[in-house]
């Protein structure tokens, strides 16, 4: 890779998070090298997620974007305590004229919702609906270890302008679309309000089984592994052990096909710049390839890249052409972005976290994964000197308070001030190869898991052989 084109990928790093995390200037490691031979005996500390869920989605679509939904999932309490409702994410309900006014954040064209009927296990259920959480009543107790079926039917219509669940020119992109079962844990129903900025919502890795049916022209993109294009309007589909499930519903895309060993990589795009979207195709083949043999397989067959909407990571599939609140980014921007959420595939996707209250250990992660990508390419060194000035730029909060207790300023600790943390555990410890080694040890340890900060903190102290805390202090509130 050229150092202009790292330059600009580093640039890049920027639009994604707004900050000046630029990495320039170079630095020599001297000091010895920890291995991972550190990492045994090692018990882990994962969180648990109290609910696993299996739905069934069928989708109907017509000409006028009308969606027919009928979902059903069958939930089990995997938590040590009794159930007397159960708690969903229905973010559609977010983008509707009635929530819309409430938040004082009208859009031009809203969503409509309309939840027809719910029903445990056939009998017609009470719920509640207030902005993205929907409260299903249990009659009677829902105990651990067992199971209920909860049946949804539903129509609903996109905004435009909504925010990853939305339609943009003739293009349906289905994100969060479904009632998703909310994380179960210390006594409670982990659900937070929705917000604007960042992922609001956390999920178990679940199974899914989806059948669906399009008018003709449309081509679906999904979470699937089998998406073809051009596609039939009307399939069936399962994708197991994923966070979520996404859809998009595309209106005569162009598609480029890239193999990356046996990994079909997908562009998708809608404009006429098919030397782009080839050289897009490039980067996120040689991202893969970085990224599979450095932090572990990638757990698809497919990977497909839609090249519109903001940036987004999705089981198997992701958007990137803008970032919050502006247009299209440049094309080096676009392709840092694209590498940006490819390395999700690892960090969300196989390792997961709680996006709200540990919104660093995915966004964190992958800026760091795409910089390690960039760096590695290249015969430059980490710019530690930079960091460092750029750290004394920003007020001493911590990486991890969960989305609400940061102002504007979020990116720069959840992707800028993490990734520089990460950086800094390898000043000392082999730079670029002793990242490397990390990541893969990191992975194998966490892979279908869910790491939390404390839980970082003690993997990697162990994995450094540090004797106390005073590192982590300064980056993290710990408890
Ligand atoms: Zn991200």
């Amino acid at each position: 890779m050229s150092k202009k084109l790292i330059w600009y990928s580093l640039i890049s790093i920027i639009m994604i998070s707004f900050t000046t995390w630029i990495f320039i200037t170079l630095y020599e490691s001297e000091e010895p090298i920890r291995t991972a031979d550190t990492v045994t005996n090692f018990a882990l500390k994962t969180a648990p997620s109290g609910s696993d869920s299996q739905y069934n989605i069928e989708l109907t679509m017509n000409e006028e974007g009308n969606f027919h939904i009928e979902t059903s999932v069958i939930i089990r309490n995997i938590s040590k305590d009794s159930w007397s409702e159960l708690v969903f994410y229905f973010i559609p309900n977010m983008f509707t004229e009635n929530t819309s006014l409430d938040l004082n954040r009208s859009l031009e064209v809203p969503s409509t919702v309309n939840l027809h009927k719910v029903t445990l296990n056939g009998e017609q259920a009470d719920y509640n609906l207030d902005k993205d959480t929907l409260t299903v009543s249990l009659s009677k107790k829902l105990e651990p270890g067992n199971d209920i079926k909860v049946d949804f039917t539903y129509d609903f219509t996109l905004p435009e302008e909504g925010l990853r669940f939305t339609k943009n020119n003739e293009n349906y992109y289905l994100a969060q679309f479904y009632p998703m079962v909310a994380t179960y844990r210390d006594h409670q129903w982990n659900k937070e309000d929705y917000r604007f900025r960042g992922e609001t919502y956390h999920t178990a890795f679940s199974d899914f089984k989806v059948k669906y049916e399009v008018p003709d022209g449309y081509t679906v993109a999904s979470s699937s592994d089998s998406d073809q294009y051009p596609g039939p309007s009307n399939n069936t589909f399962e994708v197991n052990h994923v966070k979520e499930m996404f859809i998009a519903i595309l209106y005569q895309p162009k598609v480029i096909q890239k193999m990356e060993e046996d990994i079909t990589i997908r562009v998708v795009g809608f404009e006429e710049n098919e030397d782009l979207y080839k050289e897009i195709s490039e980067v996120a083949s040689d991202a893969l390839r970085y990224f599979q043999k450095n932090i572990g397989p990638y757990p698809f067959t497919q990977l497909d890249i839609i090249v519109d909407e903001l940036g987004m990571e999705y089981p198997g599939i992701v958007t990137a052409n803008s970032v919050y609140g502006s247009g299209p980014v440049n094309p080096n921007a676009l392709k840092n972005m694209v590498v940006h959420e490819i390395a999700h595939q690892w960090f969300y996707g196989v390792i997961s976290n709680d996006p709200y209250n540990d919104a660093w250990l995915d966004e964190g992660f992958a800026n760091f994964a795409t910089g390690l990508y960039n760096l590695s390419g290249s015969n430059q060194e980490v710019p530690y000197e930079t960091m460092n000035k750029q750290l004394e730029d920003l007020e001493p909060l911590p990486v991890n308070l969960p989305l609400d207790e940061y102002d504007r300023n979020m990116s720069s600790y959840v992707y800028g001030k993490s990734s520089t943390m990460l950086w800094k555990l390898f000043e000392q410890n082999d730079g670029i190869k002793g990242a490397e080694k990390f990541l893969k040890t990191y992975y194998d340890h966490y892979k279908y898991k869910e790491v939390d900060t404390e839980e970082f903190v003690r993997f990697s102290k162990h994995y450094f052989d540090l004797e106390d805390d005073s590192f982590f202090r300064e980056w993290f509130l710990l408890e």
